[in-house]
């Protein structure tokens, strides 16, 4: 440690910047700052006050290991948020790992469109490619859902997706109780049901349930079971992209995350004859689709028998989400 005696706060987010851009990292000194405040517990405010001067030597040593083994995990092109362990989506803290899709904001546009067009609480609704949770959880906890069901194929992912149900679902403002139950192992599955006060004073207390199941599609759901609304985020990248994306993407973000076969829409062929059979009259599908697939995927949904084909732009203003209407 003794060479770095002296070091200001400014040098070592010098140090840090220098070292990633060096891996060809884009954002090197925004990451190699998130990687500084979380090895160090260092904020903003404190960064700019201090920045020019020596960092006190017991400070220096109890973070600097932590931040250059951050910063070789960077360097090593493991996505940011899989070394800080967590990501911002729809204003709620996801964890995540190497095991789920990390949360994208273009999938916000997704949760957004939800969230308007039915304010029912009484709406059921399923999440299918649950991944981290992120569409699940958040449509559950700023949309008040009764009875929302998130799956996925992945057990894995199924286990990050129970951390952050009951991170921010079942533990939240307004719990006046709460539950978990494991309901089976094999599949997977797991029921968290919270009691919340519909005002500050606890009065009119309502419960709602957050199921959580492993499942290839609906392979373990009841045949009869049937949604108001079907949301999924499934994998859509052409397997022959996959190996021109970002190292971060395409070494460490999982495979079966992203891989939507040869052409990409694999799964919305499957999602729309599947979804079709557990929809009640007048249910909606909504899925988020690549930039360039809203034409095929509206096609598919059209001719599996679905009405009301529209697509849905993001704040970018590309096309990211169709959704359609099952009126048979
Ligand atoms: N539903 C998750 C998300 O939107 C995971 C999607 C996926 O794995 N393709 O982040």
């Amino acid at each position: 440690m003794e060479e770095y005696e002296g070091k200001t706060w400014r040098g070592l987010l010098e140090e840090g910047t220098a070292l990633l851009k060096e891996a060809g990292v884009g954002e090197a000194q925004t990451d190699a700052w998130y990687l500084l405040s979380a090895a160090f517990g260092m904020d903003r405010v404190h960064y700019y006050l201090e920045q020019d001067r020596a960092v006190r030597p017991e400070r220096l040593s109890s973070g600097y290991g932590a931040y250059r083994e951050f910063l070789a995990k960077r360097a090593a092109r493991i996505p940011l948020q899989q070394i800080l362990g967590n990501q911002e989506f729809m204003g709620l803290t996801f964890a995540v790992d190497e095991n789920v899709l990390i949360p994208r904001q273009d999938t916000e546009t997704l949760v957004e469109a939800v969230l308007r067009a039915h304010t029912d609480p009484q709406t059921t609704v399923l999440d299918l490619c649950t991944g981290s949770g992120c569409i699940a959880v958040s449509l559950a906890v700023l949309g008040g859902y009764g009875s929302v069901t998130a799956s996925d194929i992945s057990g894995a992912a199924l286990k990050v997706a129970l951390k952050n149900a009951k991170r921010l679902f079942l533990i939240r403002k307004g719990t006046v109780r709460s539950q978990s139950f494991r309901l089976s192992e094999q599949p997977w599955k797991r029921e968290l049901r919270t009691w919340i006060a519909q005002d500050a004073a606890g009065n009119g207390v309502r419960e709602q349930s957050l199921t959580l199941l492993q499942s290839d599609c609906f392979r373990e759901f009841e045949p009869e079971a049937v949604y108001d609304v079907i949301v999924s985020n499934p994998p859509y990248i052409p397997s022959a992209v996959i190996g021109t994306l970002e190292p971060e993407v395409r070494d460490h973000e999982p495979r079966i995350a992203l891989d939507g076969m040869e052409d990409g829409l694999h799964f919305y062929r499957v999602l729309a004859l599947e979804c079709s059979r557990h929809l009640r009259r007048g249910g909606m599908v909504y899925f988020e689709i690549g930039c360039d697939q809203a034409a095929a995927v509206g096609r598919i949904l059209e001719i599996a028998g679905y009405s009301g084909v529209e697509t849905i732009r993001d704040a970018a203003g590309l096309d990211r989400v169709v959704s359609a209407c099952w009126m048979r």
